[in-house]
């Protein structure tokens, strides 16, 4: 079975590159029927926080994602550290490093004033004597003096580290007896039966120390995918003003969890030149060995566009939906449908739906001055004044199609052009000269608040 995880450290939000390979994991998990998990990487008591994990797992519902099983947190599973830790030491794969911290700064020194890289040089490695006093030694476990250690990235091909040149005996356990970031790693993604590690690929050179302790321990290899990183338009690293915040601000913003998906799938991955990716069909295509090996570039008009095409094809019980999300309310509104379909083809985002449809739903506070200026004159104001004595006389008027055989019929007894009077009305809707169709608008707002609109706009240029 193929089993997948995201192992992020809680030590802020969840930003897009994380989303992005808990997306990569979750698709080709789900593309085997297998397993995904979550996995809190918590350790760091110092640097982690619990409305960390929470946000992540905030994130992950917002878009979708189920992980299998319980969230697993590292901090609870000590014990079972510990139990490997002493197996290496029984085993002779590991031992006790009593160097104190001034012996490790005048080795460091030594190895810099010989141009050489600072490397542990393992001189407790095969040390039988007695244990020095006042030192709480460190566990560091055997890796190899010399070779390679090499491995087939699913996306980046043969890796080969020379050990000379990356690898020394590291440490394993600290001197308090908590075990370290690679160490815990590589154990649990052995325990948990990890078929596939798909994360960045700032997390590279960890792997051959992986590769150590899961050979220490006789545990089978998972493959690994390292994926290149996002950069900027201007090809740096992704930086918090370009878009490497909170997921859950992109929410906040009005996109939808589909369509950031689906161009976060799309960011480092392409099947020919399709473009929009429904869950379904990105679990039927995803392949991690189809992942860019160059990095590929963030492009905020790109997320717009796909946001933008989600908002036009949704159905409307899923905009609705995305809408209450933000705290906007659209359900019990009699025109809802009418309402979605006379805005989805304008906004481009959620937050820009809810600032069009307020102005359709709420009587408008004030006026666009420009556009009172540009079209309220004597003879459109008399229109107006006009129209809205026959509105009042004809009574109830329903749909949009009533609403313009109405002013049809009006303008031909008055021998007038639409022109003259369709601005007026839109000033007096919804308080610019910009809106739907009139008539739709018309439908949604209703007949009487129609009526009691334009009285009020009346009053307020008389
Ligand atoms: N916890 C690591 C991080 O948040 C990821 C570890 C991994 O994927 O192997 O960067």
């Amino acid at each position: 079975m193929r089993v997948t995880r995201f192992a992020p450290s809680p030590t802020g939000y969840l930003h897009i590159g994380g989303l992005r390979t808990a997306l990569y994991s979750y698709l080709w998990a789900k593309k085997a029927n297998g397993k995904f998990l979550l996995r809190i990487e918590d350790t760091d008591q110092k640097r982690n926080s619990r409305e960390a994990a929470e946000a992540i797992e905030e994130a992950f519902r917002w878009c979708g994602f189920e992980h299998d099983g319980e969230v697993i947190y590292q901090s609870k599973r000590f014990d079972i550290y510990k139990k490997y830790i002493q197996q290496l030491l029984d085993e002779g794969k590991a031992y006790y490093c009593y160097m104190t911290l001034e012996e490790l700064d005048e080795m460091r020194k030594a190895q810099q004033a010989k141009g050489e890289r600072p490397r542990y040089d393992g001189r407790y490695r095969d040390f039988c004597g007695e244990a020095p006093e006042g030192v709480e030694p460190v566990v560091r476990i055997k890796a190899p003096t010399s070779g390679v250690i090499e491995f087939v990235d699913g996306i980046k091909g043969e890796m080969k580290f020379n050990v000379e040149d990356m690898l020394d005996d590291f440490i394993i356990a600290r001197s308090d007896g908590t075990p370290t970031y690679n160490f815990v790693v590589a154990i649990d993604d052995a325990l948990m039966g990890l078929t596939d590690v798909i994360r960045g690929d700032d997390h590279l050179s960890n792997t051959p120390k992986q590769i150590v302790v899961y050979e220490a321990l006789g545990f089978e290899i998972p493959k690994f995918y390292h994926v290149p990183m996002i950069l900027n338009p201007s090809g740096k690293k992704l930086s918090k003003r370009d878009g490497a915040m909170d997921v859950m601000e992109y929410k906040r913003m009005g996109y939808f969890p589909e369509a950031l998906l689906n161009f976060l799938v799309r960011l480092g991955w392409s099947y020919g030149d399709q473009e929009i990716f429904t869950l379904k069909e990105m679990i039927e295509l995803f392949d991690p060995s189809d992942i860019n090996k160059a990095p590929s570039a963030y492009n905020p008009e790109k997320l717009l566009w796909i946001n933008a095409y989600y908002m036009k094809t949704l159905p409307y019980e899923r905009i609705i939906e995305a809408l209450k999300d933000l705290g906007f309310e659209l359900s019990d509104h009699p025109k809802r449908e009418l309402l979605i379909d006379a805005l989805r083809e304008r906004a481009k985002t959620l937050v820009e739906f809810i600032e069009m449809a307020n102005k359709i739903i709420h009587k408008p506070e004030s006026y666009d001055p420009k556009a009172v200026d540009k079209f309220i004159n004597e003879e459109s104001k008399a229109l107006l004044a006009e129209y809205l004595k026959s509105l009042k006389a004809h009574g109830e008027i329903g749909d949009a199609e009533s609403f313009e055989a109405f002013i049809k019929s009006f303008l031909d007894s008055h021998g007038v052009k639409l022109k003259i009077l369709a601005q007026p009305l839109r000033i007096s809707m919804v308080g610019s000269s910009v809106s739907p169709s009139i008539y739709d608008t018309m439908e949604i707002i209703g007949y009487g608040e129609l009526v009691e609109r334009i009285e009020k706009f009346l009053k307020h240029i008389a």
